[in-house]
């Protein structure tokens, strides 16, 4: 089976993290002679503004379109010039685009990895385009504006559409997973009756077409006190974009930190595979990223893909990563310093790739 995917660096800490992911994703897809995997580099981000005056080339747009799926490392979209209609933030626009409406964001601890808590193994679905965030929820303009200096208004947007989405990428996932099968969908509509209102009753719809997945809802507010004090409790939970933007940070923060936290946008027809965190510009170029949330990412796009097309080769390929990722983490020998160790990024992917092949690199 043929993967067409796309390699976007980005920024920063992406320009280390980015190929380290690349190499794994590359040596367990060798590993099958069926698998091939066909990468494209394309530019984003900062070191494309240098070279083509823009942060997101139309070229690069129109490959994407032709591409299964792509990996997009972090973007440093802050330090970009504030003055220039091209220095844009590249990744609200390619999860607008490609209509990426769920981001599945896994939050999982290690027993070897100091964090606030053990046995956590949550997924955080967030809808990615609609909600608060006023760089994306308009078709044309920004969704923030101030009608006097002294008054900022911001408009939220809950649709039925990407409602329905999210709650069928949370469903399947808990499906698949086979855990403690359930999903819980966060909300406010105490306050917002009616647009946090459309998003459970969405939810609730969708669970009526999955009898064998239990189904429960919670007050964000109050979901955040339990994600902190019993994690353990969540399975699968799916929420609208700012709750999951700010919940997937904590529940990252409950197992290790930002280096831990994957993500996957996912839409209808495309993937993208994106860690939870920024550009880390305070490490970067000095080898000591931790590559684990590119990697994971990368590795949630090939299982992704590969149950798309129904490919089992892909999805053992990803089976093959994790059993490695979770083998260096929990030798805890070949880590980097966040983890309390001391090999570079590019060591610490090294000794994944010798546990996939058997081989020394
Ligand atoms: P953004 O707003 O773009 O998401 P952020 O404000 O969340 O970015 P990050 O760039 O993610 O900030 O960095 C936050 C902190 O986490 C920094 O101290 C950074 O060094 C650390 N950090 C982020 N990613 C990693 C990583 N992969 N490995 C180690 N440390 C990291």
């Amino acid at each position: 089976m043929l993967y067409r995917i796309g390699i976007l660096k980005g920024d920063d800490i992406g320009l280390e993290v980015v190929p380290v992911a690349v190499k794994v994703l590359k040596t367990a897809a060798e590993q099958y002679s069926d698998i091939k995997l066909e990468l494209t580099e394309l530019p984003v981000g900062y070191p494309s503004y240098l070279e083509n005056g823009e942060t997101l080339p139309q070229t690069t747009l129109d490959t994407l379109k032709e591409l299964d799926g792509w990996i997009l490392g972090p973007i440093g979209h802050m330090a970009y010039p504030k003055d220039d209609a091209k220095a844009i933030n590249p990744h609200p626009i390619l999860r607008r685009q490609f209509d990426l409406m769920s981001n599945i964001r896994p939050a999982k601890s290690f027993p070897t990895v100091p964090a606030l808590h053990q046995n956590v193994d949550v997924v955080i679905i967030r809808e990615n385009n609609e909600g608060f965030q006023p760089d994306r929820n308009m078709y044309k303009g920004q969704a923030e504006f101030m009608p006097t200096p002294d008054m900022a208004l911001s408009m939220r947007v809950i649709t039925r559409r990407n409602s329905d989405f999210v709650a069928r990428t949370a469903f399947n996932l808990a499906r698949q997973r086979g855990k403690m099968k359930k999903v819980t969908a966060i909300h406010k509509n105490t306050v917002f009756k009616i647009g946090c209102g459309l998003f459970v009753d969405t939810c609730r719809d969708v669970a009526q077409e999955y009898p064998d997945i239990s189904f429960d809802t919670m007050v964000v507010d109050t979901f955040a006190m339990n994600l902190v004090m019993r994690p353990q409790n969540f399975d699968v939970v799916v929420t609208t974009n700012m709750f999951g933007d700010i919940l997937s940070d904590e529940a990252a923060g409950l197992v290790g930190g930002l280096g831990m936290a994957p993500g996957l946008c996912v839409g209808p027809d495309y993937v993208m595979a994106q860690a939870t965190h920024g550009s880390a510009p305070d490490i970067a170029g000095k080898h000591i990223a931790n590559p684990y949330a590119m990697i994971k990412s990368a590795q949630m796009m090939l299982a992704w893909l590969g149950e798309k097309k129904g490919d089992h080769f892909a999805i053992r390929a990803a089976q093959d990563i994790d059993k490695a990722v979770e083998s260096v983490i929990g030798e805890l020998k070949s880590v980097t310093p966040d983890l309390g160790g001391r090999v570079s990024t590019e060591e610490m992917g090294d000794a994944i790739c010798q546990i996939i092949t058997g081989k020394k690199f």
